[in-house]
C-alpha cells in the first residue's frame, strides 16, 4: 500500500523527439552524458537520487556543523548500533569513500578478495590497490528466469575452489554484498551469511558485508527464508544479518535514504583506528567524513526510516508491481525482479544483435529516443570481457516515482519492442583509462544496419 504523499514537487519535461535524437547523439549515445533536464523518467540508477522525508529535511535544518565532536555525528553513531548493531563507525563522503578507506586498510598488492559479485567501484577499489577481485556468485545469478529465493548467494563451493589454488594465506577478505548489486538486485539469505561467517573463520579472512540495500534485503528474508517466517521485524532481520560481520561498508545513498553521505562501521577497535587514520587522509575528520553535518544528521533518521515497515514494503511493493506490468506487455525480464530496480533481457528484446554490437546500449538508447526514459546498460559495454547476460537495470528510486511514471516507462519499452528490427547496435568510438569504468565515460556510434 501507498505510503507517503508528496510535500514539494520537481517539474519535469518530455523534450521533443527531435531534441533527445540531437541530445543522443551529443552525448556519444552515453546516456551518462545526457543533462538530466533532458530526461524525463529518470531510472539511471537509485543511489542518491531518492526522496527525503520530513522529518529529514527537519533534521537538515538543525545539522551540527561542528569540526569535531557534532551532535549529528553522535545521531548516526545510535542510528547505526540501533539499526545495524555496530557501534563504532567512520563517515564518508559515499560508498565508495568507505570502500576506499576499508579496502585501502584490509587489501594489499596480490591478495585475492572473494565477494558474491564486486559492484563496479568495489572492483575498480580491490583493483587499486593491487588485490585480484574474484566473484563467487551462485548458477542460478546468471540465469535470468531460474525460481528461486535467493539468487544473490554467495557461492561458498566456487570461493572453496578459489582458495584451493591460490592458498588461504592469499586470502585475507571475503565480502558479501547484499542485496547483491551487480546480480540484478537479488537477495542474500541469512543462511548463506551465516555460512560465509564460518566459511571467513575457516581461511582466516575478515569478512566484510556490503550494507548498501540491507533493508531491502530484509524484507526479501522474511518473505523467503523460512527461519523467518513468522513475520520478525525487519529491524532484527537485518541486525542478525550484519552480525556475522567484521565490518560493513555503506552507501547512504541507497538504504540510508540520503542523497550523499556513507560509512564503515565495525567492532572490531584495532580495525576501527586504521579506517579513522585513513579516514582522515582521504574523507575528513571522523565526526564528519567528508559530510556535511546536516547530511550527517538526514542519513541518521533515514537508516531508520529505511527499516520502517511502511517505507519497505511500499518500495518492494513498487518494484514489484512494476515489473508485472513489463512481463504484462510482453518486455523480457530477469526475474524474479530483485529490490532496487527491474532488469530488462536486452539478448531476447533485440534478438537481431550479436553482444559485440552492445545490444544492451542500443535498447537503453532506444527508450531513451522513444520516450525520454534513461536506464543503464550492465552487460558487455559495461563489463567487457565477462560473460554476463546482456542487461538493461531500471532502477527505481526511493519514494520519488507514481504509478503514471512506471506506465509511462512501460509503454515506451513496448513501442520499442515493436520497432525493434529498426534499432541498430553500437561500437565503442572513444575509451578512458580505467577499463573498469569505461561505462562511465565512453563515447559511442551507431553501425549502419
Ligand atoms: C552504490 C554502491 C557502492 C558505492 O557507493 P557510492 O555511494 O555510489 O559511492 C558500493 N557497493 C554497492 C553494492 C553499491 O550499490
Amino acid at each position: 500500500m501507498v505510503a507517503y504523499k508528496s510535500k514539494m514537487v520537481e517539474r519535469i519535461r518530455l523534450p521533443s523527439r527531435e531534441r533527445r535524437e540531437r541530445a543522443l547523439e551529443e552525448a556519444g549515445y552515453n546516456v551518462f552524458n545526457l543533462a538530466a533536464e533532458d530526461v524525463f523518467v529518470d531510472l539511471l540508477t537509485d543511489s542518491g537520487t531518492g526522496a527525503m522525508s520530513d522529518a529529514q529535511w527537519a533534521a537538515l535544518i538543525r545539522g551540527d556543523e561542528s569540526y569535531a565532536g557534532s551532535r549529528s555525528f553522535d545521531e548516526l553513531e545510535s542510528a547505526v548500533r540501533e539499526v545495524m548493531g555496530f557501534s563504532r563507525v567512520v563517515p564518508t563522503h559515499q560508498g565508495r569513500g568507505a570502500e576506499n578507506v576499508l579496502y585501502g586498510t584490509l587489501v594489499s598488492e596480490g591478495d585475492v578478495v572473494l565477494n558474491n559479485m564486486h559492484f563496479d567501484t568495489t572492483r575498480a577499489h580491490v583493483a587499486n590497490q593491487g588485490g585480484d577481485p574474484v566473484d563467487c556468485p551462485v548458477e542460478a545469478a546468471h540465469d535470468l528466469a531460474a525460481d528461486e529465493p535467493f539468487k544473490g548467494n554467495f557461492s561458498i563451493e566456487r570461493a572453496r575452489e578459489v582458495v584451493d589454488d591460490v592458498g588461504a594465506e592469499n586470502v585475507p577478505l571475503v565480502i558479501s554484498t547484499i542485496t547483491n548489486n551487480s546480480a540484478a538486485g537479488q537477495p542474500v539469505s541469512v543462511e548463506n551469511t551465516r555460512r560465509v561467517r564460518a566459511f571467513a573463520d575457516e581461511i582466516d579472512a575478515t569478512f566484510v558485508i556490503d550494507a548498501c540495500r540491507f533493508a531491502e534485503n530484509a524484507a526479501f528474508v522474511r518473505e523467503r527464508e523460512a527461519a523467518f517466517a513468522d513475520g520478525a521485524e525487519i529491524v532484527e532481520i537485518a541486525r542478525e544479518q550484519l552480525g556475522y560481520a567484521d565490518a560493513l561498508v555503506m552507501s547512504g545513498k541507497k538504504d540510508g535514504l540520503v542523497n550523499a553521505g556513507g560509512f564503515v562501521a565495525t567492532e572490531d577497535d584495532a580495525l576501527f583506528e586504521r579506517c579513522k587514520q585513513r579516514a582522515i587522509l582521504y574523507e575528513g575528520f571522523p565526526t564528519y567524513g567528508g559530510m556535511a553535518g546536516r547530511d550527517v544528521a538526514a542519513m541518521a533518521v533515514g537508516l531508520r526510516e529505511a527499516v520502517e515497515e511502511a517505507y519497505v514494503t511500499d518500495r518492494l511493493e513498487q518494484v514489484r508491481g512494476f515489473a508485472a506490468m513489463l512481463e504484462d506487455a510482453g518486455v523480457p525480464i530477469y526475474t524474479p525482479p530483485g529490490g532496487h530496480a527491474v532488469y530488462l533481457d536486452a539478448s531476447a528484446a533485440l534478438p537481431h544483435l550479436s553482444s559485440d554490437e552492445f545490444p544492451g546500449q542500443a535498447l537503453v538508447c532506444a527508450l531513451y529516443r522513444e520516450g525520454g526514459v534513461r536506464g543503464v546498460e550492465l552487460g558487455s559495454f559495461a563489463f567487457p570481457d565477462t560473460d554476463r547476460p546482456e542487461l538493461v537495470r531500471l532502477a527505481i528510486p526511493r519514494r520519488t516515482y507514481h504509478k503514471e511514471h512506471l506506465e509511462h516507462v512501460v509503454e515506451t519499452a513496448a513501442v520499442v519492442l515493436e520497432n525493434r528490427e529498426t534499432i541498430s547496435g553500437l561500437e565503442v568510438a572513444t575509451e578512458p583509462t580505467v577499463p573498469e569504468l569505461r561505462h562511465f565515460t565512453a563515447a559511442l556510434e551507431p553501425i549502419p544496419l
